[in-house]
């Protein structure tokens, strides 16, 4: 699973800035796709090929009454559900009641705490050891987020080999009440049902494997409380990632399980193919845009299914529709279901999507058969002269799936448009057959 990292420490310290510079990667795309805002929240990075999901909890002033108001808050779900805390103070201002109370909480934790030292820049080195060494969090780590500085070291303690790299083969038992978790090996498609809080997820995950023909395998297991159903639909392989939790009521005292992003984001991550969930009668929000642009970064292929679509008017309908298509017009490339979870209907029909959008996410294509594509594409429609010159495209490879990442090999590809990458993207998307999956082009220059 990809590992989560928590800013945590009271406001002005710097987790923004820190969150924005290790982020810029995801800034890019989601502000390239018009309709799609970003999360302030919640972002995914990487590091060294590592890819992370970072959470700025922002919310934790010290102001709060005692400990207690704390445990309240959001950040301290979050810190719950983190592989590793990095801990901000600040070196300008020297510490602060509020930082003893935050570093206090951590000390309880079993966590991987980094106490990080931010705006070292102008602040005198030797005094910021001596006066936040005092947190009981090890001696700091200085940083200045807002230039960059110290970046690499930090993150290299994160990953490195004491940091949560180790954690990862350790089975964790946290929040298990001591059980260990079994983690189940997945098989076939992974499909991850992705949705805000009572869309209609749990109904839709008791639907598909309510069927007749699914034979759910009974060992289910969970990597902390993501619950992984393997199945077999007419002899076809699939693993559900069950964040809703339906697996678990009943089991666990009946408690309805609490939506969490975090686990979400790592459900997206961890699927081949996610059903995203909207309730019809509220239409699209800002969280689903929120969630659809993990999805999008994530690069999953994706299938939409617009819940709840039973007792509706036809004039109702009619303009759910419309809306939809205008705001989902960065998701063209999914298939939109209407469905009734409640009644079944339209049910069977999303694995029609899910396995065409699987296939195409998978496609392998020699590179012979990929240039041609590009030569033609090419001869329909020339790149433009820039500088005098006509931007040249040699031959084209497929350089990795789930998503499909389509690499081109040319001369001034740092000049291509992004019309005419668009324009690439769509033909091979059509000669290909590719549907159900976003697909990546990059480009190689000098050759
Ligand atoms: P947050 O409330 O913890 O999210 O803090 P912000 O990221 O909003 O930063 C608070 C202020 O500190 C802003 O004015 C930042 O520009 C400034 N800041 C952040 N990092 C640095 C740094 O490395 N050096 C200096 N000098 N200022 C910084
Ligand atoms: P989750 O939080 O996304 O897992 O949502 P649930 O599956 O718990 O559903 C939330 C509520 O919506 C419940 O009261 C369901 O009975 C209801 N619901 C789910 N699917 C449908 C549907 O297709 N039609 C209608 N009318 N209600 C639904």
């Amino acid at each position: 699973m990809v590992p989560v990292i928590a800013l945590v420490g009271r406001p002005n310290v710097g987790k923004s800035t820190l969150f924005n510079r290790l982020t810029k990667s995801r800034d890019a795309i989601v502000a390239d796709v018009a309709g799609l805002t970003r999360d302030r929240q919640y972002g995914e990075a990487s590091w060294q090929g590592q890819r992370y999901i970072l959470v700025d909890t922002g919310g934790i002033s010290g102001d709060e009454q005692g400990l207690d108001m704390i445990m309240a808050g959001q950040s301290l779900q979050a810190i719950e559900e983190a592989d590793a805390v990095l801990f901000l103070v600040d070196s300008r201002a020297g510490r602060t009641a509020a930082d003893e109370l935050i570093a206090q909480h951590l000390r309880k934790r079993n966590k991987h705490t980094y106490l990080i030292a931010n705006k070292i820049d102008g602040a005198d080195q030797d005094s910021i050891q001596g006066e936040f060494s005092k947190l009981g969090l090890g001696s700091p780590i200085g940083i200045a987020a807002a230039h960059g500085r110290n970046i690499n070291p930090m993150l290299e303690m994160v990953f490195g080999e004491n940091g949560i790299g180790s954690l990862a083969q350790e089975p964790l038992a946290e929040g298990e009440e001591g059980k260990a978790p079994r983690i189940v090996e997945a098989i076939g498609t992974k499909i991850a049902v992705i949705g805000r809080p009572n869309v209609g997820k749990s109904t839709l995950v008791n639907r598909m494997l309510g069927e007749d023909r699914v034979v759910v395998f009974d060992q289910a297991g969970t990597t902390r409380d993501t619950i992984y159903i393997p199945y077999e639909r007419f002899e076809k392989p699939y693993t559900l990632i069950d964040t809703a939790g339906v697996r678990k009521r009943g089991r666990v005292s009946e408690a309805v399980e609490k939506f969490s992003v975090i686990k979400t984001l790592q459900a997206i991550e961890d699927s081949n193919v996610v059903i995203f969930v909207i309730d019809a009668r509220e239409g699209v929000v800002e969280q689903d845009l929120h969630l659809l642009g993990f999805v999008l970064d994530a690069g999953r292929a994706l299938v939409i299914a617009v819940n709840k679509w039973d007792g509706m008017d036809e004039r109702e309908k009619d303009y759910v529709k419309i809306e939809l298509q205008r705001r989902l017009i960065f998701a063209q490339f999914a298939d939109l279901h209407f469905i009734s979870a409640l009644h079944g209907s339209g049910v069977g029909l999303l694995y029609k999507s899910v396995d065409k959008a699987f296939a195409s996410a998978m496609t392998k294509v020699p590179t012979n058969r990929m240039t041609q594509i590009l030569e033609d594409a090419v001869a329909n429609h020339q790149p433009p002269v820039v500088n005098s010159r006509r931007i040249k495209l040699r031959y084209a490879h497929l350089g990795g799936s789930n998503p499909p990442i389509i690499i081109i090999h040319g001369n001034q590809v740092e000049n291509v448009p992004q019309s005419y990458t668009k324009y690439l993207e769509n033909t091979f998307r059509k000669v290909l057959g590719m549907a159900g999956t976003p697909i990546r082009v990059e480009y190689k220059g000098g050759e």
